[in-house]
């Protein structure tokens, strides 16, 4: 998933961004509320000079990318809660009604994990929108109040936390020397090449055209 940064001006209309520092301390998770609208569509509405609300976001997700409209050290106005935690204290994300919303889901789901990680945070650290004024958002994980959707989600963030701090990594030891790291994608291990080679005491050479690695023993 592409991840871009493309903040709307300081002067905004309707203070949406109003400048404030925030040290963040939860994640507040939306749907957007627009069954047709990309996250693209999305960060536009926040500089469209039709929108004549005084609500923002920080970042907007869809089935192809995820859009930061504000620092994520700034408030934005997207929990309905005044002057509360919600507003003050929480990172906004959008997610988007639009397209293939079983990816969009996935995508949000690796973004927040990711989130969460950076900041040495548990899911116990997300909130819904309703958790700060009651609003039935994000409404497409809302069921009838059993919030069944909202559960699914924090268990996936969670699944991809465990995976991510566990399994990922692997260590790359020739005749008892570690001598790098590698990574398991899918159930296949990957490594450096080029480490790999060094420590056989071969010598590897790298042609770009063809992007062939050629390993020579002695
Ligand atoms: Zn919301």
């Amino acid at each position: 998933m592409n991840y871009i940064a493309d903040y709307i001006p300081r002067n905004t209309p309707c203070n949406r961004r109003p400048g404030n520092a925030m040290t963040p301390t939860t994640i507040t998770i939306h749907n957007t509320g627009n069954p047709t609208s990309t996250a693209k569509n999305e960060r536009a509405w926040l500089t469209n000079p039709s929108n004549s609300r005084t609500a923002s976001y920080h970042i907007v997700v869809d089935e192809r990318e995820a859009i930061e409209c504000l620092p994520l050290n700034e408030v934005a106005w997207h929990a309905g809660d005044g002057n509360g935690d919600g507003n003050r204290k929480s990172i906004g994300i959008e997610i988007c009604e639009s397209g293939d919303y079983a990816k969009t889901l996935d995508n949000a789901a690796d973004l927040v994990a990711k989130m969460l990680q950076e900041r040495g945070w548990g899911v116990d650290r997300l909130r819904r929108h309703y958790d700060w004024s009651g609003k039935i958002c994000p409404r497409l994980m809302y069921d009838n109040g059993k919030w069944t959707g909202w559960t699914k989600f924090k268990a996936e963030v969670e699944k991809r936390m465990k995976t991510a701090d566990k399994s990922d990594v692997a260590k790359l030891i020739v005749n008892g020397k570690r001598v790098d790291d590698g990574i398991i994608i899918d159930g296949v291990t990957y490594f450096p090449a080029r480490s790999f080679a060094a420590a056989m005491g071969a010598t590897i050479a790298w042609d770009n055209v063809s992007k062939t690695v050629k390993v020579t023993s002695k």
